[in-house]
């Protein structure tokens, strides 16, 4: 296993020191599994000072088609063919198509009847039950054989800066046959790793990583969690891997408590960085896939400039697919890892 990294330094003269040289260090770092780079540079102090939350949020409620006396009048319902109740639930948790779809199969998932939770009061049983519907309505896709369950991919987009429209926390749930851009590339690097060198890549990396410590911050339960060593976000990307597990449905009740009980840990960190947006996604491979390894990734998200909304992401990272993070992942994973002891 290969972490690549190439330190890079910038001269500049000075403004600030009468002109004077001054050097100043970025690296460039290589995914070891597709090669994609990542610019650790920006460097900053790794703390945000977070807005009036309440303030943001108020009256959005009143427009809101997730909150309970709208849901159920409001959402669209699946045609007979997919599922003729219409809506699938799970207590208060409602899952129906997304009235934007996105592709064949689209849906939503309400994560219950509160319009806005603030990150470190989200429960780990209200995730898990969010993920539980998801896998519900996956597994329904199954047993009617449905041509476009191939993989099961939940995302979630938490508050604006994320790409959410809606404050009510929800889950976007998707079903396909194409997987999206870094998935695919994900998928096909793995099969040739695994035809390379006789041995998956998830296990190879988590083995690496455990070793190392650098990045590695615990496990639950048979899930392992580590800060990427080349991630996409500005505050760094965490990604949790499922020892075993090829696809979304493959994963147990255990796990799902497990995964949700992770995030939790990372929400509750990455709060005291003054953090509040952030976006998640599970990453599948198909039943046939046994190159794969399910694992998700939790990466949050901040404002460049919070005073006039300028997002973490502009033409280099928009046009050029190249992220920028604002610290090492390896000083990011110590701030993380407390939450695991
Ligand atoms: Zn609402």
């Amino acid at each position: 296993m290969q972490f690549e990294a190439i330190a890079r330094e910038a001269v500049l003269l000075d403004p600030n020191d009468n002109l004077a040289r001054k050097q100043i260090p970025n690296e460039i770092r290589k995914d070891p599994l597709t090669g994609r780079t990542s610019r650790i540079c920006h460097f900053r102090e790794l703390k945000w000072k977070k807005p009036d939350l309440n303030k943001l949020v108020a009256g959005t409620e009143s427009w809101c088609p997730f909150c309970p006396d709208k849901v159920l009048k409001v959402t669209p319902c699946f045609p007979e063919e997919i599922f003729p109740a219409g809506r699938m639930k799970l207590g208060n948790k409602v899952l129906f198509p997304n009235i934007a779809p996105y592709d064949q199969l689209s849906a939503v998932a309400t994560l219950g009847n509160r319009h806005y939770i603030a990150m470190t009061d989200i429960e780990p049983g209200r995730i898990a039950d969010g993920f539980r519907l998801a896998l519900k309505y996956f597994r329904h896709l199954d047993e009617i054989k449905h041509p476009e369950s191939v993989y099961h991919l939940i995302s979630w987009n938490y508050m604006p800066a994320s790409g959410s429209s809606i404050i009510h926390p929800h889950l976007q749930v998707f079903a396909s046959s194409f997987a999206p851009n870094f998935l695919r590339e994900k998928l096909e690097a793995a099969k040739n790793y695994i035809h390379k060198n006789g041995s998956n890549y998830w296990d190879d990396l988590v083995a690496a990583e455990e070793a190392n410590a650098d990045r590695f911050l615990g496990e639950i339960g048979r899930t392992k969690w580590l800060t990427v060593f080349a991630p996409l976000g500005a505050v760094g990307d965490v990604t949790a891997i499922v020892g075993g597990v090829q696809s979304t449905l493959e994963l147990t009740d255990a796990d799902l408590n497990d995964l949700a009980t992770g995030l939790t840990k990372l929400m509750a960190a990455y709060d005291r960085m003054g953090i509040y947006n952030f976006n998640m996604s599970f990453f599948s491979g198909s039943a046939e896939d046994a190159h794969s390894r399910f694992h998700l990734i939790f990466s949050p998200r901040i404002y460049f400039n919070p005073a006039i909304g300028t997002p973490d992401v502009a033409a280099l990272g928009r046009m050029f697919g190249e992220s920028v993070c604002m610290g090492f992942p390896e000083e990011i994973a110590r701030l993380l890892k407390v939450e695991f002891e």
